[in-house]
């Protein structure tokens, strides 16, 4: 499950990324059903299947995650970590959309980097 989220993660376009992330959350679609278990409730509305697995619900939960924060802050707003070898993910939740690192540590050493660089 975590390799289809980094393919989502590391889609090279807008358009593949979002086809990638509709895949998945049809994979974890679920049905409303009726449902009687011959108790004094009678039949009643289940919302999910009941059969789901817990990682079955992860990954709805982390897909229409992924959905919303792209879809409300930016298509582009999810990428690797800038500061190689760390190839950590980075969602972007910042004002200006144009996080690069996933850490403070990351940029300090991208910045001492560049730094020696340009020397
Ligand atoms: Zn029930
Ligand atoms: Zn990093």
């Amino acid at each position: 499950m975590i390799d289809d989220w980094l393919a989502i993660v590391d889609a090279p376009s807008d358009r593949e990324r979002a086809g990638l992330l509709n895949e998945q959350m049809a994979k974890a679609a679920a049905y409303p059903r009726l449902v009687d278990h011959g108790d004094e409730e009678g039949w009643h509305l289940h919302y999910r299947d009941d059969r789901q697995s817990l990682p079955q619900v992860l990954r709805s939960v982390i897909c229409v995650g992924t959905a919303l924060h792209l879809t409300t802050r930016g298509m582009h707003r999810l990428r690797r970590c800038e500061a190689a070898p760390c190839t950590n993910v980075v969602v972007d939740t910042t004002r200006n959309g144009r996080q690069r690192y996933c850490s403070v540590r990351c940029a300090n050493r991208a910045a001492v980097r560049r730094h020696r660089e340009r020397r």
